[in-house]
């Protein structure tokens, strides 16, 4: 038996080629590449989706997020707060800024919690980055209301989020700046690397399309030293393309979901259950159960390939050193480091590989 991919790229160019292959042909043949009228239209279609009035490419989900802080002014001496669950580039982007990753611990359910973020304000925090993790969307009502008492500005990283909604309103629209990577296993993905920044403030739109391009505002002058982070017009051309179906593929997505809750709800396993107001595209389905390790490897015999998203939480990476975090600073996301299991959802799943998938979740809690 054929083992049950999370993720199958080669299954998806299989079923575009016929579309997507011309119009890369034709993007190829225009003889441009960088700076092309095809990254005006993906910006435009991007905002027009996330219901911002700008947004900007970039070459990557980690430089967006570099691009946002930037451009807050986020520099040496300065405290970010972020999640210590996510994707070491949250933090990163903070330290490679100059400045500190303060973290603050999640729920129950993955995603930020705004009273830890609450009592680790101090003069130094310049924003906020929260992550909408897996696809959820952070309790942003809450964290908005820090955000106003404190008058610090929030940074969303969306990397996982295009298209979740969160009370009708889509992730990148929540707060001032929206950071998304387009990378290819991401739910709206490029043949490489790519991404994009949303924001409603012109100001920041402007500055953003000059940062991404050595600072300069025309050929020759630049006001600022700044990045190259330009994407290229292969890359729109593909992303185009393909957010004309990512409504469809978050609906699939959405049915396997439906399906999972549906078999798998009377087993002592934490489903990932919608909170209020939210909207979930599911890049990640994640379960969360004491047995970890002995379902994933019971799956793995099966051929049923599942994920850890993250096994190591980013205060102790190595990195995170000369942070002098300890095991046990964040209690829940060091738990949850033990108990998390990414099960395999994307669009092209079967109704009848879900059922083998649950069938087998099922028979490891009667055999165990
Ligand atoms: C993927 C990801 C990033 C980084 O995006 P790249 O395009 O790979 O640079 C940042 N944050 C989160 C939460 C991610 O999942």
């Amino acid at each position: 038996m054929k083992t049950i991919k999370r993720v199958d790229l080669a299954k998806q160019w299989k079923k575009e080629k016929f579309n997507l292959l011309p119009l890369i042909i034709k993007t190829l043949e225009s003889g441009e590449y960088v700076g092309s009228k095809t990254i005006n239209i993906l910006e435009k279609n991007i905002a027009n989706y996330c219901g911002t009035r700008f947004a900007v490419c970039t070459n990557s989900g980690t430089d967006s997020l570099t691009l946002a802080l930037f451009l807050l002014g986020v520099k040496k001496g300065d405290e970010v707060i972020t999640a210590p669950n996510s994707f070491i580039a949250s933090a990163a982007t903070i330290a490679h800024l100059g400045a500190k990753p303060v973290f603050a611990d999640v729920k129950d359910d993955q995603l930020i919690d705004p009273k830890e973020i609450e009592k680790k304000i101090t003069k130094k925090t310049k924003a906020i980055m929260v992550v909408h993790l897996s696809g959820r969307i952070a309790d942003m009502k809450s964290i908005k209301l820090i955000s106003k008492k404190f008058k610090i500005p929030i940074i969303e990283d969306a990397a996982q989020a295009i298209g979740s909604k969160y009370y009708g309103k889509k992730s990148g629209s929540l707060s001032e700046i929206g950071c998304f990577s387009a990378h290819p296993l991401k739910n709206l993905n490029a043949c490489g690397d790519s991404g994009f920044v949303t924001t409603n403030d012109a100001k920041y739109h402007k500055k953003l399309k000059t940062l991404i391009n050595h600072g300069l505002e025309d050929r020759n002058m630049s006001k600022t030293f700044a990045y190259v982070s330009r994407m290229d017009a292969l890359q729109a051309t593909i992303l185009n393309y393909r957010l004309k179906n990512l409504d469809h593929k978050i609906k699939q997505r959405r049915k396997v979901a439906s399906l999972y809750f549906k078999k798998l709800r009377d087993l002592p396993i934490k489903l990932p259950y919608e909170n209020k107001g939210e909207y979930n595209s599911y890049h990640l389905f994640v379960i969360q159960l004491k047995k970890r390790n002995e379902l994933q490897k019971y799956l793995m015999k099966n051929n049923i390939e599942t994920g850890v998203h993250y096994p190591i939480p980013i205060h102790l990476q190595k990195a995170s050193k000369y942070l002098n975090y300890k095991i046990g600073s964040f209690p829940i996301t060091e738990k949850q480091t033990k108990t998390i299991l990414s099960l395999p959802i994307n669009e092209n799943l079967t109704i009848s590989q879900i059922n083998y998938i649950c069938k087998k979740i099922r028979e490891f809690f009667n055999e165990k």
